[in-house]
């Protein structure tokens, strides 16, 4: 014990060491319990712990009662307390205390040693209080800081979390989350106060936040219970960080990866259909051009009529290809230009069906219209070419000997809804959902086996979408199908 009191009696020791009789009265305390307390070594006579220490109810209770508690926990026992504050100016300090049994004779009961352990106390630190720091905190820091008493009621919040509500301070005061924000927001505020108030365990979360003009903006929040200077749970309190741009990049993310996806399955999807739909055509035509050369060489030419317009539907259809693969290609690279103008519908009708003539006179469909001089639309006129002869290509392919191919007009508020029908084979339900995606495969061919490529709708999806509208189908097998889309009126 001697040692343990010259140890102590150094001047520079972070701990303060004493020893109390009976009464808790204080005798010998070492130097730094004289810089803890600001009460000089000669007055302390006299003086017990209690007057020393500001102790809360329950710990005043043990020590009132420190014979039994010390046997209890067999000699030793823990407790913290607060340096009374009219004695240290503004500034109070948590102090934890070991009491130690001293033994039944000594005049010394019990030995205590103690050390401040708030950390506010060091010889680093500007003259500057508690409150002017807290102050600070509340005012400069960028994230928005609230407290909340038991009920949910703000009774303390920074400017910058007022201003973020654009509410005045006072708005705030006495006030829940229920009498300024939507119920959704409140009642999931509410059920996170009352899991820390329960639990007594911090929050981290992401939270949407309402406002007033019916905006959203996201927030990182830690709510914290509040624990008043006796450890009771008398509120909660949260600090949060606003991460609405963070979200909006994060979103972004997401969709360039999307496009970025998207581009990739584009790219597989040229390189299959050239790899297949470009090298077969070739095939048949290199073949037949060979078999060509021999039955010109042997004059057979009757043989070599029948094998010239195999080679020149194959060719044909190359062509044809080319064009919905080049078209395609460059409307997703962005290489074509988007030309919107006024035009008339009639003349663009009258071109595609004389240009698809041929065709549907072989498959004896007849090409209808009931669009007259007036119709007109803002629309990419090549685009809209393209869209209109990809179409009615497809319905003649799909169409037998009699049936009809309706192109229709109609003014539908500052739009014109425009339709191509057939009353052909139709299209099966279940292929109806997939019919306008990338990847994947529907083809069937058409009712005099001609091949397809699978891109031509694409190709139409994308023009009309270019334009702000979509594609359409309504199809039953065996009855037909109708295609619409709506575009711009003339302006
Ligand atoms: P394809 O070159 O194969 O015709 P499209 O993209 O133009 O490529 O059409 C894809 C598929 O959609 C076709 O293979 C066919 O199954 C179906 N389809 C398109 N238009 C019609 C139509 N008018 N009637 C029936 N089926 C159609």
């Amino acid at each position: 014990m001697e040692e343990a009191n010259q140890k102590y009696q150094q001047k520079n020791t972070l701990y303060a060491y004493l020893l109390l009789d009976e009464q808790l009265r204080i005798i010998s305390p070492n130097p730094a319990f004289t810089k803890f307390t600001n009460i000089p070594q000669d007055e302390l006579e006299g003086f017990t712990l209690a007057s020393c220490f500001k102790f809360n109810s329950k710990s005043l209770n043990r020590l009132s009662n420190l014979p039994s508690i010390l046997t209890e926990s067999f000699g030793l026992l823990k407790l913290t307390a607060y340096s009374p504050s009219m004695d240290q100016g503004s500034k109070i300090f948590r102090y934890r205390f070991l009491l130690i049994e001293n033994g039944d004779q000594e005049e010394a009961r019990y030995r205590l040693l103690l050390t401040k352990y708030s950390a506010m106390d060091n010889e680093f630190r500007p003259e500057v209080s508690d409150k002017h720091l807290f102050d600070l905190l509340l005012r400069e820091l960028t994230d928005a800081i609230y407290f909340k008493d038991l009920k949910g009621r703000f009774f303390l919040t920074n400017q910058l979390h007022a201003q973020k509500y654009e509410f005045s301070y006072q708005d705030f005061i006495g006030k829940t989350d229920f009498d300024l924000f939507t119920d959704e927001h409140a009642a999931q505020a509410w059920a996170d106060e009352q899991e820390i108030i329960r639990t007594g365990k911090p929050l981290s979360i992401e939270e949407k936040e309402t406002h007033k003009d019916g905006s959203i903006t996201w927030a990182s929040t830690t709510k914290l219970p509040l624990f008043d200077e006796s450890d009771n749970i008398v509120g909660t309190y949260g600090i949060s960080k606003d991460i609405t741009q963070i979200k909006e990049v994060e979103r972004e993310l997401r969709r360039t990866k999307k496009l970025l996806e998207e581009a990739n399955a584009s790219k597989d999807r040229f390189f299959s259909i050239v790899a297949h739909d470009l090298k077969s055509p070739f095939s048949a035509i290199l073949g037949f051009t060979e078999l060509f050369a021999e039955m010109m060489a042997n004059k057979e030419y009757e043989e070599a009529l029948k094998y010239s317009s195999v080679v020149h539907q194959a060719a044909k259809r190359s062509f044809l290809f080319i064009n919905n693969l080049l078209d395609w290609a460059s409307s997703q690279s962005g290489r074509i230009e988007f030309k919107p103008g006024n035009l008339l519908l009639k003349p663009l009708v009258k071109d595609v069906f004389s240009l698809l003539a041929t065709q549907a006179n072989a498959k004896e469909v007849k090409l209808k219209t009931n669009i007259t001089q007036g119709f007109g639309v803002f629309a990419d006129k090549d685009m809209l070419h393209a869209i209109l002869r990809n179409l009615v290509s497809n319905a003649i392919k799909y169409s037998r000997a009699d049936d009809e191919i309706f192109i229709r007009a109609a003014q539908k508020e500052q739009n014109i809804e425009i339709s191509v029908s057939d009353t052909g084979i139709g299209i099966p339900a279940d292929k109806i959902p997939i019919l306008f995606q990338l990847g994947e495969e529907v083809r069937t061919p058409g009712t005099n086996k001609e091949q397809g490529t699978g891109l031509g709708l694409i190709v139409c999806k994308e023009f009309v979408e270019k334009h702000n509208g979509s594609l359409h189908v309504k199809s039953i097998q065996n009855k037909g199908s109708v295609f619409y889309f709506s575009l711009p009126m003339h302006s």
